[in-house]
C-alpha cells in the first residue's frame, strides 16, 4: 500500500471501516512518514531476520518491516483491525497477522514454528499502558530473540535506560539491565501520532546479553531489587528488612559482608554491588 504513512489515506481507511479508537488498548497510531521506516532499519529488519511486531495498529511499521525482512508475524488484539490489516498488507506474501494479547500467547512455541531458520528481532510502537510487562515478559522468558526495538513513552524511555546507581533508575531499569543493553535511539514527537497523546516518546532499542550477570538465585535477586526500590528514602537495610520481612541484623550482615557502608541508600547500587548483597542475604535467609 503506497502511502499508509499519509494521514489523508489512514483517515479514509479508518473512516471506511468505522474505526474508532480504544483510548483502553492505548492506540495511538503513527502519522509521521519518516518515523516507521527508521524503527524497521534500527530495528534489525532485513535478509534472514523475522519480525516479532507488537501491536500493528493499521499496519504502517508492519509495511517497512514486510519490505525488509523474510517474515513478519504481527499480534493485534484489536480484532476492529483485523479487516483493515487485511486490506493494508495485502500485497505481502510474508506477513502473517494473529488475533491475541501478546501476554496470554506462547511466544517460544510461536518463534520455533513461525521463524525456523531466521534470526528474530520483536519491533514495536508499544501499547503505553502495559510497557513494562510486555518487556518483562520478553526479557525474562529468555526469548531466542536478539534484540527488542520499541516505542514508548519518553519518561519510561528515559527509566529504562538510565546508569544504574542514577536517581532515575528503578526496579525495571535493573532488570533491564540485567538481560541487556538498553539505548534511546531517537526521540518522536506527540504530534507525530493520531489521536496526539499528552506526552512525548522514544525509540529505545534493548540488545539481548549473550550472557546474564551470575546471581546464586535470580529469583530471589529479582525479590531483593523489588524490595531495594519500594522505598526509595530509606537506607538499604531499612528498605530490604522492611519489604521483605527479615530482620534488620541479618540484613546489615549482608550488607556487611557485601563491603558495603551501612547508610547506604539503595539506589546508589551498581549492578555488581547489588548482586553481592543479594547473593550475601541469600546464604545468610537460606539455612
Ligand atoms: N503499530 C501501530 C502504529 O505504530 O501506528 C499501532 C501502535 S498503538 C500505540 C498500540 C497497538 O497495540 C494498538 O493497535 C493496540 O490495539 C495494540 N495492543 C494493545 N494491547 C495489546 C496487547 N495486549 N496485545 C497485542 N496488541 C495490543
Amino acid at each position: 500500500m503506497e502511502n499508509l504513512s499519509n494521514i489523508g489515506v489512514i483517515k479514509d481507511i479508518l473512516f471506511r471501516h468505522g474505526f474508532t479508537f480504544s483510548k483502553k488498548l492505548g492506540q495511538n497510531f503513527l502519522v509521521n512518514p519518516s518515523v516507521c521506516p527508521k524503527i524497521a532499519e534500527l530495528g534489525n529488519a532485513m535478509p534472514g531476520y523475522g519480525i516479532l511486531e507488537i501491536g500493528p495498529g493499521i499496519g504502517v511499521l508492519t509495511n517497512e518491516l514486510a519490505k525488509r525482512a523474510d517474515k513478519v508475524v504481527a499480534v493485534e488484539i484489536d480484532k476492529r483491525l483485523i479487516p483493515v490489516l487485511d486490506e493494508t498488507l495485502s500485497e505481502y506474501a510474508n506477513v502473517k497477522v494473529i488475533n491475541s494479547d501478546i501476554l496470554e500467547l506462547d511466544l517460544r512455541g510461536l518463534i520455533a514454528e513461525e521463524f525456523s531458520g531466521l534470526k528474530v528481532a520483536v519491533c514495536a510502537n508499544l501499547p503505553y499502558y502495559i510497557t513494562s510487562p510486555i518487556l518483562m515478559r520478553l526479557l525474562e522468558s529468555r526469548l531466542p530473540i536478539g534484540s527488542i526495538t520499541a516505542m514508548v513513552q519518553k519518561e519510561a524511555g528515559v527509566r529504562l535506560c538510565a546508569p544504574l546507581g542514577t536517581r532515575e533508575a528503578g526496579a525495571v531499569t535493573v532488570a533491564v539491565n540485567y538481560f541487556s543493553e538498553a539505548k534511546i535511539l531517537f526521540d518522536v514527537s506527540r504530534g507525530s501520532f493520531m489521536p496526539s497523546p499528552n506526552v512525548d516518546s522514544c525509540v529505545v532499542r534493548f540488545d539481548i546479553r549473550d550472557k546474564t550477570p551470575k546471581t546464586l538465585d535470580e529469583e530471589f535477586f529479582f525479590r531483593v531489587v523489588r524490595g531495594m526500590f519500594s522505598q526509595r528514602r530509606k537506607t538499604l537495610v531499612n528498605c530490604v528488612s522492611g519489604s521483605l520481612g527479615i530482620d534488620k541484623q541479618t540484613v546489615s550482615t549482608a550488607v556487611e559482608r557485601s563491603g558495603l557502608n551501612q547508610s547506604v541508600r539503595p539506589e546508589s547500587l551498581n549492578m555488581q554491588q547489588m548482586i553481592s548483597f543479594s547473593d550475601s542475604l541469600y546464604l545468610l535467609t537460606q539455612k
